[in-house]
């Protein structure tokens, strides 16, 4: 006998309420498609509303010279040239538009005296450029977008988590799932489906991300035979917090650098100087998260394995108004006042560059019917993000997959096919943590995983590394589908993490795959056995997708040629200098 649930039915479906999704669901809305937008926790809990530092954007407000060129050439440079740079393209030449429409739906950003949109320094941007609300850039962004969503009419379901795409032949038809308070089932009929779900930062031991960040969209993707790229290409970003334990991964903002924070060693020394004397500070992620592991691995680190961040020549009372979630955050977490001590910092897992392959223009996966949008979506920055540049991807690339998404669905005369068989296959595999026999436990195995990940495919790399991660991946992954969880489907989180580890260890398999695939360092993949850039693999993604035989393969996919006009760009376009943006700041160096 088939398992009941219910079936609700819309024009676009969209997984995720975090900047994208919101941003998506607007713009299909707006295109006149009925929109229904689904996410695993509360409305205006998504990861996005924890961003700090600000929203990337060449609107040269406070750096005249600034433009779209600049932001393009700092986001190619930082991405290691691996970018689709036709997705960079267009995202530096419509994030001004997308801030500014924000500001029009009400965000209230920190003002230049002249009463314009303030905007700050960051890591590898050449101008000012971070549009910002002090540190709680994303509490606003979220805010204005979920406030402008409802008001347009877009449908919400909050605490629902979907696990299947289902398909009708080779395209899209909707998604199923449970409702996460009472685990009944429901399948949302689409006609599209955008996923906006972010990123799998929980993969790792130390993170930043929240508990939502297990990569569900993007494992689910891939199941449906959607291709992944840059899969190798995480991000450390250089400060984490790392004392006292229980705080260890919690983000400190490159606001404290871009405010002017210094690194220094154990020893006092700004280190910054040996690896990077143009950007020092403000050189980007992976740079300045390798400068430390080498310090600390060269027995220079600070007490508890990392490096000292000090802000405190900038004063506390504009230390408090500049970065008053870092104020507070160290005062009640770590009983220190960073008006007047440094912070103790080490590397932690940030973010994913790499995710679903999409068209560049619309967001289509390639997948009929299946688009992607934000931090789960590939290609926009290549080996390493920027900081800025996610919330500013959220935005672009969110109002063109919600664009598109409700075009493709309107141009569909009746809803897809749904599949039953399909759906009562995900129900036995939703079910079976209930009836598996043993006694193997969800939270245990994803503490094996998270700790693979973290030997195996950590900061720095070898062959060695990889292949042990892989081996401890694969056995994580045969353990997660014989998990035995206690209860019912109701109020049940270990049931909820039994699923979750299905698409945590595909995503880990699939980051340890490409990774021994790229015999190279580039950006946020650092291998020690192959410590330089190899030109041929600088001019192709790697690539992951499902193979007829059920396994994961991976081949190497060239990157289309850049057109003349955009070499031009980046011939032209100055690289950024320390020295000169802190004096713009009134800081001398
Ligand atoms: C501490 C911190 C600070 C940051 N600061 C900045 C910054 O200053 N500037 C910047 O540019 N970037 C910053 N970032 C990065 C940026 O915040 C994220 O990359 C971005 O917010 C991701 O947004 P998203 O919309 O793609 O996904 P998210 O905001 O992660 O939202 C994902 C949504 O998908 C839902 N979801 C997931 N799986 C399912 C499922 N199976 N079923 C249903 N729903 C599901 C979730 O519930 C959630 O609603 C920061 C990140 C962190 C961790």
């Amino acid at each position: 006998m088939s398992t009941p649930y219910e079936t609700i039915t819309t024009d676009v479906l969209i997984i995720g309420a975090g900047g994208a999704g919101l941003r998506a669901a607007i713009a299909s809305q707006a295109a006149g498609a009925k929109t229904t937008l689904v996410c695993k926790s509360l409305l205006g809990k998504a990861h996005t509303v924890m961003a700090e530092g600000g929203i990337a954007c060449a609107l040269g407000n406070v750096d005249k010279e600034d433009s779209w060129k600049a932001h393009f050439a700092d986001t190619m440079r930082g991405g290691g040239m691996l970018n689709q740079w036709r997705m960079v393209e267009l995202f530096a030449k419509e994030a001004p538009e997308r801030v500014l429409e924000l500001e029009q739906w009400g965000a209230v950003f920190d003002r230049t005296p002249e009463g314009y949109i303030s905007q700050r320094p960051f890591g590898a941007h050449s101008y000012r450029r971070l549009a910002h609300v002090g540190d709680r850039t994303g509490l606003e962004l979220i805010r204005t977008l979920q406030d402008h969503a409802v008001r347009v009419g877009v449908e919400v379901y909050m605490e629902y988590t979907l696990t299947r795409l289902v398909k009708d032949g080779e395209r899209i038809a909707g998604a199923f799932g449970y409702r996460r308070d009472d685990g009944r089932y429901v399948l949302f009929r689409a006609k599209a489906v955008i996923l906006a779900t972010g990123g799998w930062g929980k993969l790792y031991q130390v993170t930043s991300n929240s508990w939502e960040s297990t990569g569900d969209g993007c494992a689910m993707a891939y199941e449906a035979g959607a291709e992944l790229i840059d899969m190798e290409m995480v991000q450390f970003h250089p400060t984490g917090m790392v004392w006292p334990p229980g705080v260890k991964g919690i983000l400190v903002t490159e606001a404290v650098r871009g405010e002017g924070g210094l690194l220094r060693n154990a020893n006092g020394e700004r280190f910054m100087e040996k690896y990077d004397p143009v950007k020092m500070e403000l050189s980007s992620r992976d740079v300045v998260a390798r400068s430390i592991y080498k310090e600390v691995q060269a027995g220079r680190g600070s007490p508890h394995g990392g490096a000292w961040l000090d802000v405190t020549h900038r004063g506390g009372d504009y230390i408090r108004r500049k970065l008053p979630s870092m104020y507070e955050q160290f005062l009640k977490l770590a009983d220190i006042d960073i008006t007047k001590e440094p912070m103790e910092v080490a590397p932690t897992i940030h973010y994913a560059m790499g995710g679903v392959k999409t068209t560049p223009e619309t967001g289509a996966s390639t997948v009929a019917g299946l688009y992607a949008a934000g931090e789960v979506a590939g290609g926009l920055h290549g080996a390493n993000r920027l900081g800025g540049n996610s919330l500013s991807d959220l935005l672009v690339f969110g109002a063109r997959a919600g664009y598109y998404a409700a075009e493709y669905a309107q141009k569909l005369t009746e809803h897809p096919r749904v599949d039953e068989a399909q759906i009562q296959d995900e129900v036995r595999t939703l079910e079976a943590p209930l009836t598996n026999p043993g006694v193997g436990n969800p939270y245990a195995v994803m503490e094996d995983l998270q700790k693979a990940m973290q030997e195996g495919a950590g900061i720095a790399r070898t062959e060695a590394s990889l292949k042990k991660g892989l081996e401890r991946v694969l056995e994580s992954q045969g353990r997660a589908s014989r998990v035995r969880v206690a209860g019912t489907r109701a109020f049940n989180p270990a049931w909820n993490t039994a699923r979750d580890l299905l698409f945590m260890t595909r995503l880990a398999e699939a980051i340890v795959r490409s990774a021994l695939e790229r015999k190279e360092s580039r950006g946020g993949h650092w291998r020690t056995d192959f410590p330089d850039r190899v030109d041929g693999l600088g001019k192709v993604n790697i690539v992951a997708f499902k193979q007829p035989d059920g396994k994961m393969g991976i081949k190497q996919v060239p990157l289309a040629p850049m057109p003349e006009a955009l070499t031009k760009v980046l011939e032209v376009a100055k690289p950024p200098e320390y020295r000169e943006i802190m004096a713009k700041q009134g800081l001398k160096q």
